[in-house]
């Protein structure tokens, strides 16, 4: 495939060598088990319709940005990199043959999603939030519309934190993940979103962007 062709490929022969042990007549090279994105061992590989497969962390990075459409050729593809299966096979194999580097991609993999997770924006509220709550979010302040707005555009994921009073957000706080399902800008700038609370996180507000709070907003 011309797209195929074009993918710098790492080429690492001790990996190859190692790979190969003495009954087997074929070897695995590692730039066979390369991910199209990360150029790294692929590491809870998902192989999506078209038949390319990515690492799961870069899979997800991927499709916040675009959605629905394999990142190596564009086709349609509608899966949800967070649940969808791993292809199990692969996953063997890359374990199997490179069992040292595989385990520093799990590694490495978890920190990215960390990282991707935690540079979300802050909103502070005021009423009981749970994981599992959907939200409904008029925002029609103009600084709330930008902070959706980049959000959209990246992970769609944005941080709620509780609005005492005089509270400040600190590091080890908790807050709660938010995913935005849906956002309708309409043609006056202002936003209608539907979102879904994830899961509860513990927060480094010196990654985040400058907080906000959504004591201007209305939450019905
Ligand atoms: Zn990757
Ligand atoms: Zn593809």
């Amino acid at each position: 495939m011309e797209l195929e062709k074009d993918i710098p490929r790492v080429q690492d022969h001790k990996l190859a060598a190692a790979a190969t042990t003495a009954s087997s007549s074929a070897s695995i090279e590692a730039d066979m088990l390369t991910c199209p994105l990360c150029l790294n061992l692929v590491c809870q590989p998902i192989t999506v319709p078209c038949g390319h497969t990515f690492c799961r962390v870069c899979l997800y990075m991927a499709m916040q940005r675009s959605k629905k459409k394999c990142p190596n050729c564009r086709a349609v593809c509608h899966v949800e990199p967070a649940s969808h299966a791993v292809n199990v096979m692969l996953a063997q194999i890359a374990q199997k043959c490179f069992p040292k580097q595989y385990e520093q991609r799990l590694l490495e993999s978890k920190q990215e999603q960390e990282k991707f997770e935690s540079t979300s924006p802050i909103f502070f509220y005021n009423n009981c939030l749970f994981p599992g709550c959907l939200l409904h979010l008029h925002l029609f302040e103009q600084r709330y519309r930008h902070m959706i707005n980049r959000c959209v555009s990246s992970n769609r994921k944005f941080i709620y934190l509780p609005n005492f009073t005089d509270y400040k957000a600190k590091t080890g706080d908790v807050g709660l993940l938010a995913y935005i399902d849906e956002c309708e800008f309409l043609p006056d700038g202002r936003a209608l979103l539907k979102a879904t609370i994830q899961k509860r996180v513990k927060v480094e507000p010196r990654l985040h962007e400058k907080q906000q709070t959504t004591n201007q907003t209305r939450s019905h």
